[in-house]
């Protein structure tokens, strides 16, 4: 689907679930309330929705939450998601907590990448940023999935004076590996706001300077807005997302549907075309694949030009990262 900045948006990523294994502080933070098992789409709904994007031209899927492994069944939804006509590639991002369960089952069910998130390799930090004491089974994870011959990316996201000066660490687990590491920019968007993140831009000065054959890696790595570098003697490349410091909205190719079934243009707007209305609506299934067809159209016609990280005052999204699909 072409939207209204001559952007094609073929990128649909779906949230799965609000519940986490994990309580990281820029996410999920503690006491946050969860939403009723019936407001959740189901699977079958889920995939009839995945096959009208299809339709629609959509082309890629990431499944996604909260934590997307904590849902009964997630690995049958993959395998489902992957039988779309239409439908290239489906990718998840996860804690990799239950990787070491599922990382095969996944590989069977077609899964063509995941990104695991780590933030950090110290227990002491880990336990303070996640609420939870799971570094060695994120760790064993990250091996699953790799053993599995699954493409495998780590997403970190650094803060300031918490984990900000772990970047080569944690850089390091890709030079023998065949992993990438990406490099995720805070973004103010739930408990994000309160959270204090660090620039690319420096983190890339300190990078080059520490690493000065680094050079621009050109090759397609995925399908967002990471860009990347190739550092001599490592298998693997670094990337950065820079949605603050690097605006990368001209390039924009995505939409969002939350667990409970709302089709977001934009993650910092609270605008949204409520999909589980249509489905819930008792209409036959082709006059809801019709609705739900001008439901996508509409949604992308409501695409902004760009976010407004930069502008704080105007973003409209009240609702933390967890609820509506990271
Ligand atoms: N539970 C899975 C995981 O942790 O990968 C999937 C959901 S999580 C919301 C997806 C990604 O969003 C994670 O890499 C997480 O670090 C990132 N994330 C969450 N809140 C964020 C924020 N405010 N700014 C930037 N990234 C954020
Ligand atoms: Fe859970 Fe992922 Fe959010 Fe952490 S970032 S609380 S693992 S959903």
């Amino acid at each position: 689907m072409l939207d209204a900045y001559g952007r094609e948006i073929d990128y649909l990523r779906i949230s799965i679930t609000d519940r986490c294994s994990l309580r990281c502080r820029y996410c999920m933070p503690d006491g946050i309330e969860l939403l009723s098992m019936t407001d959740l789409l189901t699977y079958e709904e889920i995939l009839e929705i995945a096959l009208t994007a299809a339709q629609c031209g959509f082309r890629k899927i990431k499944v996604t939450g909260g934590e997307p492994l904590v849902r009964q069944g997630a690995v049958y939804l993959v395998s489902m998601l992957k039988k779309i006509p239409g439908i290239e590639q489906v990718t998840m991002t996860t804690n990799g907590i239950l990787l070491p369960q599922y990382a095969a089952d996944l590989k069977e069910a077609g899964l063509d990448a995941v990104n695991i998130s780590l933030d950090t390799l110290s227990p002491e930090r880990f336990a303070f940023i996640t609420g939870r004491q799971e570094l060695d089974r994120v760790l064993a994870g990250i091996e699953a999935a790799l053993s599995a011959g699954i493409r495998t990316k780590l997403n970190v996201v650094l803060q300031k004076g918490v984990n900000d000066d772990e970047w080569e660490k944690l850089m390091l687990l890709v030079q023998d590996r065949p992993l990438d590491v990406r490099f995720i920019e805070m973004m103010p968007i739930g408990a994000g706001q309160n959270t204090e993140g660090i620039s690319n831009e420096a983190l890339l000065e300190q990078l080059v300077a520490k690493y000065p054959g680094a050079e621009s890696d050109f090759a397609i790595h995925g399908n967002g807005p990471a860009v990347y570098l190739r550092i001599p003697g490592f298998t693997g490349s670094v990337g950065f997302i820079s949605a603050i410091h690097g605006k990368f909205c001209r390039s924009c190719n995505r939409m969002r549907l939350t667990s409970t079934g709302l089709l977001k243009p934009c993650l910092c707007y609270d605008t949204s075309v409520d999909l589980r209305s249509i489905l819930r609506s008792g209409r036959t299934r082709e006059e809801r694949a019709e609705r739900l067809a001008w439901a996508f159209a509409r949604a992308c016609g409501e695409k902004p030009e760009e976010h407004c990280f930069d502008r704080e005052e105007e973003i409209t999204e009240t609702r933390k990262m967890v609820q509506i699909g990271g």
